[in-house]
């Protein structure tokens, strides 16, 4: 059963499979962002225990590793099914801590149970290769192994499902994960946390340690027996974990920003393409990496495309994620809601027409809580910062081009590369823009938000430094190469010298 909570009750961490009080002492409140209402007290935990954590971890991964990869995969197997079962409880907290509207929050969850399933199948792949041998009697092959001790940092805007696409991989392939979530979404740690507990997964495979970026993240990136580092957050915490994890000759996996756009070509199914700017721009309320947060929309369709996006927008809910018939729920906290805010000023002194929106919602039951109104810029110029910079929230703009070609160029013309899509019955744009379009995720006929588990997730350029969450790629993070030669020929034969 998932946990009943008690309001304001202190988190513990959970460390070679005990719960433990930061050895700091120190807490700080996790409040509801559609109500502000206090919810728990969350650890700000210190350099030791995160030495605790190291400690722990070195010493279960070695046993750990040794489990046959089938036997590590059926934990994950119970994890998935705990999840199922907890599923709508785990979505209700996760609405609470995030503020994602509950049909949203059921859909991360699912993720997560979907990860556990398909992690759980690798534990009976975990390809490697076998290859001929350039000698005669003589067997070569590759096989993965795990890293050993690897460290996950993970965001606020995907509590659950993050966390899943980088611990289950890690679990399945042999190593001991050290897991620090962001301090703003603690509840779904600690109830992945005893999940995994009840899961049967010996004790220090996991440990979750709760506390701020700058101390628990930044002790995890200087601990050396932490070989690999997976990060999934902004672009300014990412360079600077990659340049300390760099220096230490250390792996660092990095899921960054986006600054993703919706092409809108003439012959669009228009109904559709409102659908999917809809779903994707304001979805968790703007707070998805993959966000629409650009439209390129054909001139032709430009004022029909406003028109309808308009109505569709006003029609929008916007409150409280827990009542099922709210669309848009709450900014994560008041630095979000005033980092939007600065960005509507900056449209607007850059130039760009505000069609709806662009303020906070102070008035009424949104008071009380981080309402941000779902916005709309028309006439944006590809170069203005609108349409540079990731704002993280409900906000999108417009920019009207004349030429797949036109649009594919402002597409790459931004230093990320996440996620793009295209509405268009043509075959031959089609085929044109999942060529040319410069991000690591392509959709057509769809908005730029909706990737499965088994595939690949990340981006090109800014967005990441050329490695992939979920998918099978996500195991290329979490294990090494190991290449193995078998010589059965009773005699020392000499590789590339006793070849003729
Ligand atoms: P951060 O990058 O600050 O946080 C992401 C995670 O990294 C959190 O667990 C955070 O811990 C941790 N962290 C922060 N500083 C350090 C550090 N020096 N060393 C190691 N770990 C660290 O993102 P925010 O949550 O503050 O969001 C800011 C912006 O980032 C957003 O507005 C958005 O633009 C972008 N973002 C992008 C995401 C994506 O999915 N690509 C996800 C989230 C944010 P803690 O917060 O607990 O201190």
């Amino acid at each position: 059963m998932a946990k009943k909570w008690m309001k304001e009750e202190k988190l513990l961490n959970y460390i070679g499979g005990l719960w433990q009080a930061p050895s700091s002492g120190k807490y700080t409140a996790v409040t509801n962002p559609a109500t502000s209402e206090k919810l728990v007290q969350v650890p700000l935990s210190a350099e030791q225990d995160v030495e605790g954590a190291v400690e722990a971890a070195k010493k279960a991964q070695r046993e750990w590793a040794l489990v046959p990869a089938p036997q590590r995969a059926e934990v994950l197997y119970r994890v998935g099914l705990m999840m199922k079962e907890r599923k709508e409880k785990l979505a209700q907290l996760l609405t609470m801590e995030n503020g994602k509207v509950i049909e949203e929050a059921r859909g991360e969850v699912q993720e997560g149970i979907d990860m556990a399933f398909y992690m759980a199948g690798e534990g009976r792949r975990l390809f490697g290769q076998t290859t001929p041998s350039e000698l005669k009697d003589k067997f070569a092959m590759s096989v993965r192994a795990p890293v050993g001790v690897v460290g996950i940092i993970t965001p606020w805007n995907f509590p659950i499902a993050i966390a899943t696409w980088k611990s289950f991989p890690a679990i399945v392939a042999g190593n001991a994960v050290i897991w620090k979530p962001a301090t703003e979404t603690p509840i779904m740690a600690y109830e992945l946390a005893r999940i995994f507990e009840e899961s049967g997964l010996p004790k220090g495979v996991l440990n979750v340690v709760f506390g701020s970026g700058s101390k628990v993240g930044q002790a995890m990136v200087e601990q050396e027996a932490i070989r690999v580092i997976s990060f999934t957050g902004s672009n300014e915490v990412g360079r600077k974990i990659a340049a300390e994890c760099g220096s230490r000759l250390k792996k660092v996996s990095l899921e960054m920003g986006g600054k993703n756009a919706v092409i809108v070509m003439d012959d669009a199914d228009l109904s559709l393409a409102v659908e999917g700017i809809l779903w994707s721009a304001f979805g968790t309320s703007g707070q998805r990496c993959t966000a629409c947060s650009r439209v390129m929309v054909h001139e032709s369709l430009k004022e029909k495309l406003e028109e309808r996006l308009m109505i569709e927008i006003s029609k929008l809910t916007i409150g409280n994620g827990l009542d099922e018939s709210i669309k848009v729920g709450p900014i994560i906290n008041q630095a979000g809601l005033e980092k939007i805010k600065n960005y509507i000023k900056v449209g607007k002194e850059e130039g760009a027409k505000l069609l709806t929106g662009g303020y906070i919602m102070e008035s009424g039951a949104h008071g009380r809580g981080n309402y941000f109104a779902p916005t709309l810029f028309t006439d944006v110029d590809p170069g203005m910062r609108i349409a540079q910079e990731e704002i993280f929230g409900p906000v999108v703009s417009l920019i009207p081009i004349n030429s797949l070609e036109e649009a594919i160029e402002i597409n790459n013309s931004v230093e990320y590369g996440l996620s793009s899509s295209i509405f268009t019955q043509n075959v031959n744009h089609v085929f044109q823009a999942q060529r040319d379009l410069d991000t690591g995720i392509v959709y057509v006929n769809a908005g730029t938000t909706g990737a499965e588990i088994h595939l690949p997730f990340g981006g090109t350029k800014g967005t990441g430094n050329g490695h992939r969450d979920s998918g099978v790629a996500a195991l290329d993070v979490f294990t090494e190469w190991k290449a193995v030669y078998v010589d059965f020929s009773g005699k020392l034969q000499r590789a590339q010298i006793d070849v003729e």
